[in-house]
């Protein structure tokens, strides 16, 4: 099975892609932070572009996206998470797909999010200083030491007000076309994800079985 989860930063979808691998024991493949893992050991232009709330040219999010894909069976499934953000980077990954003989089952948009539920919640995710863990509100521990490494989280860097604008306006131009690519090919279906985690979640497993 393979579930892929779309929509506008901070919609719930890590937060629904883990409960969703954890119910079918599927590999959670979170691009955001593998992207945020990669600059974080990189002083290249990219650190740059993240932090400002730009996307990474598409074959470079694919090529780490791939790096993962490859650890795993593609056949036994996954759930990717936060890819693809544009329409070169869904044809990348069928493309990617076709080669491996599998197609996606269910694509998955989290949708009617207001930009100020949006500002709210990402408000309080922090990262790890030391080793650019990311941990959602809820997860942040109390000490604020990283549950990884033991060292301080800060709050994420591509998580301040003027970043979050520009990645809405980024989100807007490029990422709310692959939407409709996913219409066409009749796999994507849209979640209220203004509700609760638990009612989405319920939501998206009514969708996944259905
Ligand atoms: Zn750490």
């Amino acid at each position: 099975m393979i579930i892929v989860l779309i929509g506008p930063p901070g919609s719930g979808k890590s937060t629904q892609g883990h409960l969703i691998a954890n119910k079918y024991g599927l590999p959670f493949i979170g691009v955001g932070d593998l992207v945020r893992d990669m600059i974080h050991s990189d002083n290249s232009e990219y650190k740059k572009k993240v932090n400002s709330g730009n996307l990474l040219p598409d074959d470079v999010v694919f090529g780490i996206v791939k790096a993962k894909l490859d650890q795993y069976d593609t056949d036994k499934g996954f759930i990717l998470e936060g890819y693809p953000r544009t329409i070169g980077q869904a044809k990348l990954l069928d493309e990617y797909l076709l080669g491996k003989h599998c197609s996606l089952n269910c694509v998955l948009y989290m949708d009617n999010v207001v930009d100020q539920d949006i500002a709210d919640r990402i408000k309080g995710r922090y990262q790890c200083s030391n080793c650019g863990s990311t941990y959602s509100k809820e997860k942040v521990p109390s000490n604020l030491m990283c549950a990884r490494c033991g060292k301080l989280l800060v709050p994420r860097c591509d998580d301040t007000i003027t970043s979050l604008k520009c990645r809405m306006q980024e989100y807007k131009k490029k990422s709310l076309p692959v939407y409709d690519y996913y219409t066409e090919n009749k796999c994507v279906t849209a979640i209220n994800a203004s509700k609760s985690i638990e009612e989405v979640f319920e939501k998206a497993v009514q969708i996944i079985e259905r």
